[in-house]
């Protein structure tokens, strides 16, 4: 490609980022403000966003730095009300994408009775996210940071009357090859239930993990032509790995090989954060059998993934945040990741 080709279409990538972290850290503002939570509560949040956002910015290519989000005329109150961020971006990690801490606020923080309803006030977070070309419709042009599949989970808690838990999860939202695996690698390593972990390192292949009777699964995924969210069936990924779980809609194509990285999936968030809130589930889950009849309960699982699949993983991680110029940090064997003061 010619010199002056890479350096345009550079320049338009480096621009979208950039538009997409603005908007996106404005649009939080707001939320926060229109949720009248505690200064404490708003901080939190925004300094995890601040810090996810300044880190994907700087492991992108080309590079943005956390001051080309931030416009000029905020800047310096911006550093001054929340130092962490500008300081950490490059030596910490961050535990989510923007995204998916937009989606814990909200299912956190806001009564939903349901999925829909939530839906629909992403819809509208989902619209002002953007930053669209009016001559394309609804396509926008800036949406780095949007997730385009959430995930909810829900299952009938046999230990607690049969009350209904329930848990969303996003798709991992950021755009670009490294960018994406890095997250992905942060997930499985240290933030997933590390049986979530082991069934997306297996890729669908066997064994697959076997969940209790009850747990429902819907996704949701973005359509811009129609500027609405659809009801999606799984990958076929995730219907292999993830056994006995109601999809709804079911999965379509069970033998398709899905293009997309795997972990990229919504489901992965939403069932991990479904096991980490009920314990009785998590107990339930076994891997299917093997050819000699054996299953592994979650310890075993644990076990497995730390001796088969731990180091490796640290392993790519590791050359994927060298590739960005960024050492991987570990304190008693956790990766060093951002905590908001
Ligand atoms: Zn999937």
């Amino acid at each position: 490609m010619k010199t002056s080709k890479k350096a345009e279409i550079d320049a338009k990538i480096k621009e979208n980022l950039v538009t997409s972290g603005t908007i996106f850290i404005d649009k939080f503002a707001d939320i926060l403000k229109a949720n009248n939570g505690s200064p404490e509560v708003n901080s939190h949040y925004m300094q995890r966003v601040l810090h996810s956002i300044f880190f994907i910015g700087y492991v992108s290519k080309p590079r943005v730095y956390p001051e080309d989000f931030i416009p000029e005329s905020v800047r310096e109150s911006f550093k001054k009300k929340f130092p962490g961020p500008f300081r950490d971006y490059k030596s910490h990690v961050p535990h989510q994408t923007p995204y998916s801490i937009l989606l814990e606020f909200m299912s956190e923080n806001k009564n939903f009775n349901g999925p829909n309803i939530l839906m629909q006030e992403l819809w509208e977070i989902n619209k002002s996210l953007w930053k669209t070309d009016t001559n394309i419709g609804y396509q926008p042009v800036a949406n780095d940071f949007t997730a385009t599949v959430i995930a909810y989970s829900c299952y009938s808690d046999i230990k607690d009357n049969n009350n209904v838990k329930s848990a969303y999860g996003s798709s991992i939202s950021c755009r670009g090859k490294v960018p994406r695996m890095i997250m992905i690698h942060i997930s499985v390593l240290q933030v997933w239930d590390l049986a979530i972990s082991y069934a997306v390192c297996q890729e669908g292949n066997s064994p697959a993990l076997v969940f209790p009777n009850k747990v429902c699964c819907h996704a949701f995924s973005f359509n811009c032509n129609r500027n609405c969210f659809l009801e999606v069936p799984p990958c076929a990924k995730c219907n292999k790995s993830f056994r006995d779980v109601k999809f709804n809609p079911s999965c379509e194509n069970p033998d398709d090989d899905p293009t997309w990285p795997y972990g990229n999936c919504a489901e992965n968030e939403s069932l991990n954060k479904l096991l980490k809130g009920c314990q009785d589930l998590r107990s339930r889950i076994l891997t299917e059998k093997n050819t000699e009849g054996n299953q592994m309960d979650i310890t075993e699982i644990e076990t497995m993934f730390k001796k088969e699949k731990e180091e490796k993983l640290k392993k790519t991680l590791k050359n994927l945040l060298g590739s960005q110029n960024i050492p991987l940090r570990e304190t008693n064997g956790k990766l060093q990741s951002f905590q908001p003061m």
